[in-house]
């Protein structure tokens, strides 16, 4: 195994050896489903991840390359056609972009949570809930490959009106001058650990200094342990990179490494192993965090193991999240139903050290909303909600019910329960929204 990062995308996964294994009915749907959304993998998931033997099902290749599923048949077979016909560039270009806009590419509405400095609109950070604001730099919009399920997929595919980005860390460091009640700020992407380590020191380094004292935390979140361990190991900044996580540890501020997990194959490898050994050797900790997917990581049994192995591996299980209601979500989603009935069954199978985490839960324009359970009142089966973060934190954790849908996979397909009309926040949220979009209070 080369420790040199090699990707592969559309335009040289052939030259992938295991490829020449795939039929050609396979190649194809890469082929045409690739033009629509993102593909990315590289030599580390190739090699050491996939099961080529059993590729037809294997997660981490449904994880990485693109299945024909992953499109409507409409939208497959519109872009088949082009293909099978050599249509011009430019022809398919447009009808690949309005299938991009048919898929929902901004979901949860992130662009309200985009505020402003004066009149400078600060499109690279999002301000939902008042201790944490969300930075993306402009470096790290990319990742070591892309999942097939993801959800900020418009990021790399070229659709830079929805694309959240910003380099001028002064202007994020000017914003945080003012908001004294941020607490946290998780650098996100994209993967901001594709950045080398001068970037990424002069994007958190400033943060050190005394006037932001009121910065108690620095998150980042990342595929990087999963997609390309050896970030932390072999690449030829990854030194600087533990220096960094060193440094930030000696300033009293806690480095949380938000470390996305999608399923226990991605624990298995001597490299993750010495990553997440490495990483915690700084004195940063490393929290998980996935969303339950169909043909990915839909079993139980599945999540406890990897619920266990987090916590023999030193991690802290955070979350599990429901896919969003994005690009190929059809493909991955479950009834929220069956979502809550995996998560308690693998909670109860695991001891409380792993019982840190939530879920499952639904990131939406409200806040994180999650699935308590399905319980039946006074004859009426209904879903127990509460919120985990709320756009108004009065919101957080007050239990709250809806009807009962089985078919339901997202938030906005419920109803309230009991005949009421509203949920208990949506008349305050309406106000919220008309009036001044960060207004927490
Ligand atoms: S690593 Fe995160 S941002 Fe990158 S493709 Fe996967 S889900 Fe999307």
């Amino acid at each position: 195994m080369s420790n040199q990062l090699r990707s592969f995308t559309l335009h040289n996964f052939r030259t992938i050896p295991q490829i020449s294994s795939l039929s050609e009915e396979m190649i194809k749907e890469i082929e045409v489903v690739g033009r629509v959304l993102p593909f990315k993998t590289n030599n580390y998931v190739v090699n050491e991840l996939i099961d080529w033997d059993n590729v037809e099902t294997d997660p981490i290749f449904t994880l990485n390359f693109p299945r024909r599923g992953m499109l409507e048949k409409k939208h497959y077979s519109t872009i088949e056609k082009l293909l099978d016909a050599n249509a011009e560039k430019d022809v398919i270009d447009e009808k690949v972009k309005q299938i991009r806009l048919s898929l929902n590419p901004n979901p949860a509405g992130q662009e309200h949570n985009v505020p402003s400095l004066g009149e400078i609109k600060l499109k690279g950070i999002q301000h939902k809930y008042p201790e944490t604001v969300l930075f993306f730099p402009s470096q790290g919009q990319t990742c070591h490959a892309y999942c097939t399920f993801c959800f900020r997929w418009p990021q790399f595919s070229g659709m830079n009106e929805l694309k959240f980005a910003m380099k001028e860390s002064d202007l994020l460091l000017k914003y945080l001058r003012i908001h004294k009640e941020v607490t946290d700020v998780l650098f996100t992407g994209g993967d901001p650990m594709v950045m080398n380590a001068s970037v990424l020191e002069a994007y958190i380094r400033p943060l050190l200094e005394p006037e932001f004292g009121h910065i108690r935390s620095i998150r980042i979140g990342t595929k990087s342990l999963a997609y390309w361990p050896y970030r932390y190991l072999t690449d030829k900044d990854s030194d600087d990179v533990i220096k960094l996580f060193e440094l930030v540890a000696a300033s009293g501020k806690s480095l949380s490494i938000q470390a996305h997990f999608n399923h226990p194959r991605e624990l298995s490898t001597d490299a993750v192993k010495q990553a997440i050994s490495r990483i915690r050797s700084t004195g940063a900790q490393i929290r998980t965090q996935s969303p339950l997917l169909r043909n990915i990581n839909d079993k139980p049994e599945l999540w406890a193991s990897m619920w266990r192995e987090q916590v023999d591996l030193g991690c802290v299980p955070y979350y599990m999240f429901i896919a969003r209601d994005t690009g190929s979500k059809h493909y991955f989603e479950l009834p929220l139903d069956k979502c809550w009935q995996i998560f308690r069954r693998a909670y109860s199978k695991v001891s409380g050290l792993c019982r840190t985490v939530r879920g499952p839960s639904m990131s939406d324009h409200a806040g994180k909303i999650q699935v308590l359970g399905v319980q039946e009142v006074r004859g009426e089966k209904i879903f127990v909600l509460r919120f985990i973060q709320g756009r108004n934190p009065k919101w957080v954790d007050v239990p709250f019910f809806a009807e009962y849908n089985p078919k339901a996979t997202w938030f906005d397909q419920l109803k309230p329960a009991f005949n009421e009309e509203r949920f208990f926040f949506e008349e305050k949220r309406a106000k919220l929204e008309v009036t001044k979009p960060f207004l927490f209070e």
